[in-house]
């Protein structure tokens, strides 16, 4: 199939770990990547963030990334990118016209928004199938004020869902909140996020370390992560007599010293010296995908404790370097790690949980041991093959129910 990928903001080659590039540039570029191993043909369309950009790259055989100028070319922050969707629009429906896709699958609300205007203007309308990767209505339910997503969002974002020819929600949980959104149960599939087993698995080096008990935490450093939560159970941890753990936090807009630049780097380093475990925190900064596998490795136990999380990719990662997991029972760590099997679940936004989680694994080898044993037999349902494949599959239906007429391509059932 000729397949359009839209991922407005989340490009597939950028680095990851900053505020606004994680999961879904992991997402795009992993199915991108397995649909093409399959002999799909995708194109990646993605807003210009630089002006030495090429209009076109190739990312692999049978995936190409486009550049759209639409706004300044340089980073903006995803939450003020609104205004530039419309020029988005305009450079997909070119680009369309040089070559028709069979099908269009946007990433996040925005991607939505422009990939729905575009197609509508095309002729003929190809089926828009949209994953949304986080919602706003979730996220204002955990952040309220501090949610800096444009107001549009409250309306527009249930449009996105209800005009889609088909969504694919990324764990079992989000499939409640898009029925409350209006979206109808029959346009919803669930298809996971998936994991790179060929970069990541159990044998292989791992980052030199002492011989303190080590605990981690990956991914973007906002504040929703929950990285505070882990520097509170680790001060806990001390204060129950466990001196020798050290947290490691990857992730964040710096380098492997950790940048001061980084607002939230700063208050969670001054959140650790006020709990008094600073001289146990260590700040990793960003990590690069090659390295990632060795610093994973070189963990007892890797704690996710978002507040809500979509899906969540390093609790996979994790697993499938054979690390055990503690995560909170959120979104798509529903799913994925399995309480007492292939990791430990504690309630969201409970550091005391949490330390007696790392504390009792800690104590415990051979559960850890038991744990990353099923962890790695549980990842291999999530091979980007597999991913792509039922991907494919909702493709092929919703193109296939578009062109009988049994739903309106981006207009919803008929
Ligand atoms: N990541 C990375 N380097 C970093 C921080 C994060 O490669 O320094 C990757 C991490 O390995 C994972 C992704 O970014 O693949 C984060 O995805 P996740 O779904 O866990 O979180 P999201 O960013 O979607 O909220």
């Amino acid at each position: 199939m000729r397949i359009s990928m839209v991922s407005e903001h989340a490009s597939p080659l950028a680095a990851l770990g900053g505020v606004d590039a994680g999961g879904q540039n992991v997402h795009v570029a992993a199915l991108a990547k397995a649909l093409a191993r399959r002999g799909d043909e995708v194109t990646v369309y993605t807003r210009r963030d630089d002006p030495s950009l090429p209009t076109r790259v190739r990312l692999g055989l049978g995936v190409e990334v486009v550049h759209i100028t639409a706004g300044p070319a340089r980073a903006v922050p995803k939450d003020q990118l609104l205004p530039y969707m419309a020029a988005l629009a305009d450079g997909l429906h070119a680009d369309w016209a040089r070559s028709r896709p069979e099908i269009v699958h946007s990433h996040f609300w925005m991607s939505g928004v422009a990939a729905l205007i575009a197609a509508r203007r095309s002729t003929p309308v190809p089926p828009v199938v949209h994953t949304f990767h986080a919602l706003g209505a979730v996220k204002r339910r955990h952040q309220g004020a501090e949610d800096t997503s444009p107001a549009e969002r409250e309306w527009l974002e249930p449009r996105v869902g209800m005009q889609s020819d088909a969504i694919i929600a990324t764990c079992s949980d989000e499939t409640f909140e898009l029925k409350k959104m209006g979206v109808r149960a029959s346009a919803i599939s669930v298809v996971p996020c998936g994991v790179d087993l060929d970069l990541f698995g159990a044998i292989g080096p791992a980052e030199p370390r002492g011989r303190r008990h080590r605990i981690m935490t990956v991914g973007r450093l906002v504040p929703r992560k929950g990285v505070g939560l882990a520097i509170e159970a680790l001060a806990q941890l001390r204060a129950e007599g466990l001196h020798d753990v050290e947290l490691v936090i990857v992730g964040g807009a710096g380098d492997s010293n950790g940048s001061a630049e980084d607002p939230e780097l700063r208050r969670l380093i001054g959140f650790a010296r006020a709990l008094g475990v600073d001289d146990r925190v260590i700040i990793r900064g960003q990590v690069s995908r090659p390295d990632m596998p060795k610093v994973l490795r070189s963990a007892d136990i890797v704690v996710c404790a978002p507040w809500y999380e979509p899906f969540g990719i390093v609790p996979l990662e994790a697993m499938a370097c054979g690390v055990p997991v503690v995560a909170s029972t959120v979104g798509g760590l529903i799913d994925t790690v399995v309480d007492g099997v292939t990791g430990v679940h504690v309630p969201p936004r409970d550091p005391e949980a949490i330390a007696s989680a790392v504390g009792g694994l800690l104590s415990d080898e051979s559960r850890r041991r038991r744990l990353a044993e099923a962890g790695l037999k549980r990842v291999k349902r999530y091979s980007w093959d597999r991913i792509a494949s039922d991907t494919a599959r909702i493709y092929r239906t919703t193109a296939a129910r578009a062109a009988s007429g049994l739903i309106s391509a981006t207009g919803g059932s008929r």
